[in-house]
């Protein structure tokens, strides 16, 4: 157990949903932090241009192109991390998608599955092949994207607000089940963090962001980097007896 270097010394990382926002930094993040990282997306043309960024800066990584709403494509970037690498010793689950503003009795059914299917089935596919993965390489730590949405109701929301208290759910059952055999599980519930989808939000409902902020004890948005970081802490030896956890990074927001 290393405590004095850096956070993922050595470490193989898979980190899902990392073509843009949260997942990208974490791409960042993680491979400063010595890890050899393992990006999976859907958008090809992102995930090379940054592994090619990353391997400029003299990191290892490599990406496979995934959805992970497919078993066999979170199957094949497992296979890829422990083909390339030798094994897989870190997963940030955290492909997601949401959409709100639509009332519940107004919500199309298919736009519910669409977000069950993402942000719940993804994680849950996930979680599947990198502990079985995990249980044949003698453990390993997994961090799942939740969101405060997770904990709280956001209003107009109710399919993501259901799928994100569900990656709750599975953190808990997963940690409980593997804790023993050296696999911790555990959650991040971001607040509103500074993402290309949430720039467009707030373009598109001018005083948003302002009327966030004032709920906010820290009264601002936050950065990628600080959740990627979050993850990054999670995922170390330095959090070696922590599981099962739900880590908000929301400036306060759920404490108020
Ligand atoms: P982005 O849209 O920037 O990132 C989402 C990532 O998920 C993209 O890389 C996207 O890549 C990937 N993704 C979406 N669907 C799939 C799929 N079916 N298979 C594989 N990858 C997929 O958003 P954020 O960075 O903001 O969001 C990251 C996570 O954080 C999500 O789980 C989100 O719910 C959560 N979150 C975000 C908050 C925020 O304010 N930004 C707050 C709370 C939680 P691609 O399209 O290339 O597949």
């Amino acid at each position: 157990m290393d405590r004095h270097g850096a956070l993922l010394d050595g470490r193989v990382a898979l980190i899902t949903g990392a073509s843009s926002g949260i997942g990208e930094a974490a791409a960042r993040v993680f491979a400063r932090e010595g890890a050899r990282v393992v990006l999976a997306a859907r958008r090809e043309d992102r995930l090379k241009q940054l592994v090619a960024h990353l391997r400029e800066a003299g990191h290892e990584a490599e990406y496979v192109v995934t959805d992970v709403t497919r078993p066999g494509d979170t199957a094949a970037a497992v296979a890829h991390a422990v083909d390339r690498f030798g094994r897989l010793d870190a997963a940030f689950n955290n492909a997601g998608w949401g959409t709100g503003r639509t009332p519940l009795h107004l919500m199309d059914d298919g736009l519910y599955d669409q977000i069950m299917d993402v942000n719940v089935r993804g994680v849950w596919n996930c979680l599947r092949d990198e502990i079985a993965s995990m249980l044949s390489s003698g453990g390993g730590a997994i961090v799942n994207t939740s969101s405060v949405g997770g904990l709280l109701a956001t209003p107009v929301a109710a399919p993501y607000v259901a799928a994100k208290h569900a990656v709750l759910g599975l953190t808990k059952a997963a940690a409980a089940e593997y804790a023993a055999q050296g696999i911790r599980v555990n959650a991040l519930a971001p607040g509103t963090t500074r993402t290309e989808v949430v720039g467009e939000w707030f373009a598109a409902n001018p005083g948003i962001e302002e009327a966030l902020h004032q709920a906010t004890p820290q009264p601002r948005t936050a950065e990628p980097e600080e959740v990627a970081e979050a993850a990054a802490w999670l995922l170390s030896d330095r959090a070696s007896f922590v599981t099962g956890m739900t880590m908000p990074v929301d400036g306060g927001l759920t404490i108020v």
